[in-house]
């Protein structure tokens, strides 16, 4: 199985609802988001996808919520804005480009690092 990754990252703001503690109250980060794709077979160029193009499907992800407020996003205003479902929300996201840009690997995992030492991740069951 081959898989790549590529990075990207957004700064925006959310609060988290049903939660007591800090993070109740609008704050901001800096996320860093990783997203890996898998595959057992290459194309005929000896790549699985093109870095260049998972690096631009992710950033055009992320920059829907960069300089936002997460909790305004549709998604976000439903489903709380977890680094958990933040994961989630760019799997399907970068999921949906992928296969629109007809390539047959498959999304393996989207972390997103909210702080230092603080990632969450998502892949399918
Ligand atoms: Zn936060």
């Amino acid at each position: 199985m081959y898989r790549i990754t590529a990075s990207a990252g957004f700064s925006a703001a959310h609060h988290l609802r049903e939660y007591q503690g800090k993070c109740e109250n609008q704050h901001g980060h800096n996320w860093r988001v990783t997203a890996t794709v898998r595959g057992e077979s290459l194309g005929s160029d000896g790549m699985l996808v093109d870095f260049g193009d998972l690096r631009r499907m992710l950033r055009e992800v992320c920059a829907e919520l960069d300089h936002t407020d997460v909790n305004t996003h549709p998604h976000f205003a439903v489903h709380n804005p977890t680094a958990e479902n933040i994961a989630a929300w760019i799997f399907s996201e970068v999921e949906r480009k992928l296969a629109g840009a007809g390539y047959a690997a498959l999304m393996d995992s989207v972390s997103v690092e909210e702080t230092d030492g603080s990632t969450a991740s998502w892949s399918r069951p």
